[in-house]
């Protein structure tokens, strides 16, 4: 596998890997990886005939107070990982790389980007859309592929790349969760044992929540419980839990399908996020 750190290298090795006809899946993530990111390399393979993964810790979708420089960083391990997988390059560029001096172009997704962890944190998905409109205009795949684990990222993305005639296909990829239900995160790193074993009250409460609003509740008090029952299984707090329109991401104060459920909480320093389907 090619680690490549340099723009004029990627894309002489981008073009070699096209020629003939062959196409590119672009797998965009912040390392630390877990089976959750090796399972959106697997759906690459499966799309398309080479596999670029970039790895960057993206300073700018870090609010000031977040976990920048704590991030888990660690790339021989998650090069090793994607070496096994059969990537062919990873893209890993330093910061000066991505935003040379100077740097002052930004994307927004205004309508989709103001709600939920747009609310809770500002600026990350201005981050976001910038780092990843530039990762597609580095590498030229023809796919990309970006989990489910991130709902309104992967609508913001979907957007962006609709608004801004990128040439490309956007694929979501499902949810990979641990044997307990928490989907897997590099977050997950941060919680102590403890907590790691609280942490199940989440995908728990979001599951029943889901089920419920599916069932004919009512999706206030379905939305509260969920709430409560986070709370009461051991979370400090909750930034939200929402049901939206699954496409527009709109607020649903009445279920209509197809719909999601959206959910961020606390527990200690560590911020979590998940989603369900509801159907
Ligand atoms: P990150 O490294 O956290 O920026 O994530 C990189 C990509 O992996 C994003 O498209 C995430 O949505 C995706 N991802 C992270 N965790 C999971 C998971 N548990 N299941 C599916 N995709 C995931």
């Amino acid at each position: 596998m090619q680690i490549i750190r340099d723009i004029a290298m990627l894309r002489r090795a981008v073009t070699a890997l096209k020629q003939g006809g062959k196409s590119v899946a672009l797998v965009p993530t912040m390392g630390a990886l877990h089976d959750g990111h090796l399972s959106l390399v697997r759906m690459a393979k499966r799309v398309a005939d080479h596999v670029v993964v970039s790895i960057f810790v993206n300073p700018t979708q870090f609010g000031p107070n977040e976990d920048f420089s704590a991030y888990p960083r660690d790339e021989a391990r998650d090069a090793a990982l994607l070496a096994q997988e059969g990537v062919g390059l990873l893209w890993a560029p330093d910061v000066a790389i991505m935003y040379p001096a100077g740097h002052s172009t930004h994307i927004e997704v205004a309508e989709l980007g103001a709600d939920y962890c747009g609310a809770a944190r500002p600026g990350h998905f201005d981050g976001v859309a910038t780092v990843v409109s530039k990762l597609f205009n580095q590498v030229h795949p023809d796919v990309a592929i970006f989990g489910e684990k991130d709902w309104q990222q992967l609508a913001i993305i979907r957007r962006m790349a609709r608004d801004l005639d990128f040439a490309l296909d956007i694929l979501g990829a499902p949810i990979a969760r641990d044997v307990d239900g928490l989907a897997l995160s590099s977050r997950n790193a941060y919680l102590s044992s403890d907590q790691r074993a609280a942490a199940v009250a989440f995908p728990k409460a979001l599951q029943a929540a889901a089920k419920a609003i599916a069932g004919g509740a009512d999706v206030d008090d379905a939305l509260a419980r969920a709430k409560a029952d986070i709370v009461a299984g051991g979370f400090d707090s909750v930034d939200y839990v929402a049901l939206a329109d699954a496409g527009s991401l709109e607020r649903l104060d009445v279920f209509r399908a197809p719909a999601r459920l959206l959910a961020a909480a606390r527990i200690g320093k560590t911020r979590l996020i998940d989603n369900y389907p509801v159907d």
